[in-house]
């Protein structure tokens, strides 16, 4: 098949497209499926041909290592059509780094930079009916690799699929949420895979989280797993405070993953002249703000919400409730971002890549 990519790619188109019968008007978030995917192979130490085909099951071993010792790993991102109908993605070689970055951790064979944005780009460009465009909606897509080689001992697979499969998803907005800060569980701890995109991260966090959703709260906060004291991410999000006009945020680490997100509102916010400190914020900190009224937004940042407004916090059973500002910084950054994004104004930083 010929394209205008460097990687050759062997393409099967479905018989039958499944767009007719998705409501895009009524889209949830990564609910329905495109009618393609991506599909590599690793086998004998080499990535083989990356292959589209209609999307279907993947059928594996009970032996494959992936159900055994969760070898996977996965990123999110988000493709847009703007008026003249041009694809785009948002910053998608950091996202295939950061692939690459998770699999080192968990012993995965990187990808070939060129056979993630080829067969990224390739793809979008069969699905591209699929990319909605009302406001807030996108393709949602989901690179993910993980162990499909087999065997009961416990040592890395020596088989691994790439996959990258789509869903049209609508606005992720589900409204302000309040959140507990963890006093007892960890997400992440030093040394540890806190910093990769792992699916086993997500699996840890299932049930704390399920426990403050028990007590009346949306989300958790992690703390640092040593002390408790000091905060690090929002759920699956990165965290930023504003403390009476400065905007805060932790420093990534090992147990803190590198959002994109994250690092484009620390950049859009220095352009907007908005003081910001990346720094330690301890939860002492934090509610003391609260308490004298200096602490003005909380907020959750990653490619699925972009921008999630926290209302306010739980901690040893008492509640903190952030003011309703205006003019926020939340609703100011998140505008930047999305138009960015979204090709409604420059893009000085050269994020948005044109498919
Ligand atoms: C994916 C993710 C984020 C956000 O990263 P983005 O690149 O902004 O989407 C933050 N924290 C965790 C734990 C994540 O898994």
């Amino acid at each position: 098949m010929k394209t205008d990519t460097v990687t050759q790619i062997d393409i099967t188109k479905t018989s039958k497209s499944k767009i007719e019968n998705v409501d895009f008007n009524n889209l949830s978030f990564g609910q329905v499926f495109s009618d393609h995917m991506l599909v590599c192979d690793y086998k004998d130490g080499t990535w083989e041909t990356p292959k589209i085909i209609p999307y279907q099951p993947i059928t594996l071993e009970p032996s494959a290592k992936i159900f055994h010792y969760g070898q996977s790993v996965f990123e999110g991102m988000k493709a847009y059509k703007d008026s003249d109908n041009n694809i785009l993605v948002f910053r998608p070689i950091d996202n295939c780094k950061r692939l690459n970055i998770s699999s080192k951790r968990l012993a995965i064979p990187e990808i070939p930079e060129a056979y993630f944005m080829d067969g990224l780009k390739e793809l979008l460009r069969l699905e591209k009916d699929w990319i909605p465009t009302s406001d807030g909606s996108a393709l949602y897509i989901r690179p993910f690799v993980f162990a499909s080689g087999e065997g009961f001992h416990a040592s890395p697979a020596d088989a691994y699929k790439f996959v990258i499969a789509c869903a049209p998803s609508g606005s992720y907005f589900a409204g302000k949420v309040k959140v507990l800060i963890e006093e007892t569980y960890s997400r992440s701890a030093n040394g540890g895979v806190g910093f990769a995109k792992a699916g086993g991260n997500y699996a840890g966090q299932f049930y704390p989280t399920q426990l403050a959703k028990d007590k009346g709260y949306h989300q958790v906060i992690w703390t640092d797993d040593n002390t408790h004291e000091y905060i690090e991410e929002a759920g699956a999000m990165n965290i930023f405070a504003r403390i009476d006009d400065t905007l805060l945020t932790v420093p990534t680490s090992d147990r803190i993953l590198d959002g994109i997100t994250r690092k484009s509102i620390i950049q859009i916010a220095k352009d907007e002249n908005i003081p910001v400190e990346v720094r330690k914020i301890s939860v002492k900190e934090l509610i003391e703000a609260a308490e004298n009224g200096s602490l003005k937004e909380l907020f959750g940042a990653g490619t699925a919400a972009v921008i999630s407004p926290i209302a306010g916090f739980g901690f040893k059973g008492q509640d903190y409730d952030l003011p309703e500002v205006e003019n926020s910084y939340a609703s100011l950054l998140k505008k930047r971002i999305t138009d960015i994004q979204t090709n409604k104004t420059v893009d000085p930083y050269g994020w948005r890549v044109k498919v």
